[in-house]
Parts: C-alpha cells; sequence; structure tokens
C-alpha cells in the first residue's frame, strides 16, 4: 500500500470486510434481467438499487424519464418505462460535490453459457459469473460499498458523494445518462464512471459510435422473368465488396487522435452487423440493407465519418453503374468520441489508485463508446474506471474477480475521501 494517513488506511481495510455485501449485492442486481434492447425489468431494477441504497444509509431520488423522451430518444423502446436511480451521502446542494455513475442494462445473454445461467449468478473460484458481472452490476456493487465504507466517515466529510445507475448506455444513453445531465445540470463537479476499465487502466477518452444503415433499392420482378427486375440484393453485395476493398481496408492506416496520442486510438468500421432485405423466395428483390458501425476517434467528429462514409460508398456505386439515387444512407447512432483535459481530478484519482492498490495505473482510450461523453458534454469533468476485465464484458460466461470489485471499491472510497475530507 502506498502513501495512507491512518484514518484513509482505515478506511480502504473496511472494504475488505465488506465482501460478503459486495457479493450479496453483485448477485442480487444480476438475477434481474435488465436486458437490452428492449429494456426488461427496469422498474424491478432501480426499485433493487433504492432498497439497497437505503440500507446503506443513503437518500434516495427517482428521475422518471417522460414518456416522450423515450419515444424520440429510443423509439424501438416504447413501452418500456425508463427510470434514473440517484443516491447521496450529504446534502444534494453542498459542494464539492463527487459523483458516482454506472448504468444498470445488460446486453442480450447470447452464446453457450456453461458456468451459470446468466440471470442466476455463482461464485467459483473467488469470481461472480452472470451476465453484467463485469458490465456492469459488479460494479454497481463496488460503488454502493465504498459509499457504504465511506458513509462510516461522514462526520469528517464536507461536501457529498453521490451515486446514479441509469438505463439505456448499451444503446447510447439517450434516454439514460444524457437525460440525467439535461435534468440537473447542476449534477456534479466531477464524475467517475465505474465501468470495467481493468485495475491498471484508467479511461481519459473513448471512441465515438457512427451507427448508419445503408438501403440499396432495386426493381421488383417475378423470379421466373428475372431480367424484368433489378435485383437489389446483388447490387447490395457488389457494394459491400468494392466498399470492403478501398474504404474499410484503408481506414486502420489513418490516426487522427490529435488529442490523444495513444497508439490504440484506429478507426474502424463493421459492414453488415444487421442486414435486412427481400421477402419472400420467388421475387426479385427490390431492397436490400445493412449497417455500418464506423468507430470515431478523438479528433473527428460523426459528421466527418459519415460524410466520408457517403463518398465511399458513392465512388463505389459510380464505379459500378448503381444510381446514386438509389442508395439511401440513414443515422442509427450519432455517438461522439469524448476526451477529459488533464487536470485534478486525473492527478487525484491516479494517485488513489497508486496508493490504495499499490499500482500505477496508465490512461488509455476506450475502444467503445461510453456516457462520459455525456458528462463531459455536460461540463463534469468525468473519467472511467473499474474493477474487471473489459474483454469478459458482453461475452458467455462473464465474469468478474470478487477481488477486482472489493478493489476498486477501494479506490473510490479513497478518492471520494481525498475529495471530500475536511480541512483543517
Ligand atoms: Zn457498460
Amino acid at each position: 500500500m502506498g502513501k495512507l494517513s491512518d484514518v484513509e488506511e482505515k478506511l480502504v481495510n473496511s472494504i475488505k470486510g465488506l465482501e460478503d455485501l459486495l457479493v450479496e449485492v453483485a448477485k442480487d442486481f444480476i438475477s434481474i434481467p435488465t436486458v437490452n434492447p428492449p429494456g426488461s425489468n427496469y422498474v424491478e431494477m432501480v426499485n433493487q438499487i433504492g432498497v439497497w441504497c437505503s440500507r446503506i444509509g443513503l437518500e434516495v431520488e427517482v428521475i422518471d424519464v417522460p414518456d416522450k423522451v423515450v419515444a424520440e430518444r429510443s423509439p424501438e423502446s416504447q413501452n418500456q418505462p425508463r427510470k434514473i436511480i440517484l443516491a447521496y451521502l450529504g446534502a444534494e446542494e453542498k459542494r464539492p460535490h463527487i459523483h458516482f455513475n454506472g448504468h444498470y442494462d445488460v446486453v442480450p445473454a447470447t452464446g453457450t453459457w456453461k458456468t451459470s445461467e446468466p440471470f442466476k449468478p455463482v461464485v467459483k473460484d473467488g469470481k461472480i459469473y452472470g451476465r453484467g458481472a463485469s458490465d456492469m452490476k459488479g460494479p454497481l456493487a463496488s460503488i454502493l460499498i465504498a459509499l457504504k465504507a465511506l458513509a462510516e466517515h461522514k462526520n469528517e466529510l464536507d461536501g457529498v458523494a453521490s451515486f446514479s445507475a441509469v438505463p439505456d448506455e448499451e444503446i447510447g444513453g439517450e434516454a439514460g445518462a444524457k437525460y440525467l445531465v439535461e435534468n440537473k445540470p447542476m449534477l456534479a463537479d466531477i464524475c467517475v464512471i465505474a465501468e470495467p476499465s481493468g485495475l491498471d487502466s484508467i479511461w481519459d477518452s473513448h471512441k465515438g459510435q457512427a451507427w448508419l444503415e445503408v438501403t440499396v433499392k432495386g426493381k421488383a420482378a417475378h423470379a421466373s422473368t428475372p431480367w424484368l427486375g433489378v435485383n437489389a440484393f446483388e447490387r447490395a453485395s457488389r457494394l459491400v465488396v468494392c466498399l470492403s476493398e478501398e474504404y474499410v481496408k484503408q481506414l486502420p492506416s489513418k490516426r487522427f487522435a490529435k488529442l490523444v496520442p495513444y497508439p490504440d486510438a484506429i478507426p474502424v468500421v463493421t459492414l453488415g452487423g444487421v442486414v435486412k432485405g427481400g421477402g419472400k423466395i420467388n421475387i426479385v428483390p427490390d431492397n436490400m440493407s445493412f449497417t455500418v458501425d464506423r468507430r470515431t476517434v478523438p479528433g473527428e467528429t460523426f459528421e466527418e465519418a459519415k460524410s466520408e462514409f457517403i463518398n465511399a460508398l458513392y465512388a463505389c456505386a459510380d464505379k459500378l453503374g448503381v444510381d446514386r439515387s438509389d442508395l439511401e444512407v440513414k443515422t442509427i447512432l450519432a455517438g461522439e468520441p469524448c476526451v477529459l483535459q488533464n487536470g485534478k481530478l486525473k492527478t487525484v484519482f491516479a494517485e488513489a489508485v497508486e496508493d490504495a492498490l499499490a499500482l500505477k495505473p496508465s490512461f488509455k482510450i476506450c475502444q467503445g463508446g461510453l456516457d462520459m461523453r455525456h458528462f463531459i458534454s455536460a461540463n463534469i469533468p468525468t473519467l472511467t474506471y473499474g474493477g474487471g476485465d473489459p474483454s469478459k464484458a458482453h461475452v458467455a460466461d462473464e465474469y468478474a474477480k470478487v477481488s477486482d470489485l472489493l478493489d476498486a471499491a477501494k479506490v473510490y472510497a479513497l478518492f471520494a475521501y481525498r475529495m471530500l475530507g475536511k480541512r483543517s
């Protein structure tokens, strides 16, 4: 352990005694299948988070995202309520105000699960298994444990530590974290998101998602007389082959990262995550669509990435004799990349990792998109750090090491204490 004062050492050591509670909370959260899409069991989840927050001694507030906002921002999730839960240790309006955030939705449990059923968590060899163990119900439990340990030192704190659990991070956070910061513009001075970065990495930036859908039109005809039609499937296939040579393969050689000089800040693209089209075996298909998932890096914007793609698509279309007016490009998600500038948050947080865990963390870019962008857009300096291995997120047999979740809680508690501790 690094340089800890006596009281800091007591605080950090008290986390070790909360292992059973951490496991109980994490298992409880994992067992509620908050699968997104479409966003199931959100009400039950928020109630259950509220129960634990109250037990720990936090003041709880629930924000209902209006149906109108859900309908606009998440049209495919209509009739599924969205709720945000906030909990406070100290009065909300006090300053400084430091905030911990996580999302409670999980991706569907695909693949073959061998160690546990996805929503029946088990602990085996020091690891919690289940959908969300790593991303990020285990990390939500880390935050609660840290706040519980901190609550024992409440009288030594100025300011307030708060926590929010939001829905919809897995689909861009528009009706989750984005709505939260719009609803509470003065939410906090700084924020830490507990996504699983791994204990030795602090994510101070993340890539953006430019999600598009391309529709290629053709002309329907009876399959017995295909010469009377234009086959949209064949057109789309030729376009995809061209794009894959002239666009997909060229992208990784570009490095933007003007603001984040990390070697892994590389733009990439995946074509055809979802493919739709045709209708019947004996009809020449008159439409075919495929998705484009382009990951942008700091230094470029969604609009730039979108026009770059459209230019590449048109170049292929011209080459193959496909009329540009037979192509349509629709935006599915315009998630910008984001960067936390250097400042007190980065310095104090990195020191807390070093002192609580005796390991020197490095700052990295997260390859995926995060809710960080919504907090940073609202001028709340935000970084991401959590126990768990990011490679275990979204996969079958997802797990998090109990010791990692406890270690992350030590860092959160120490960091919060240092930011809020009374200066005498
Ligand atoms: Zn996540």
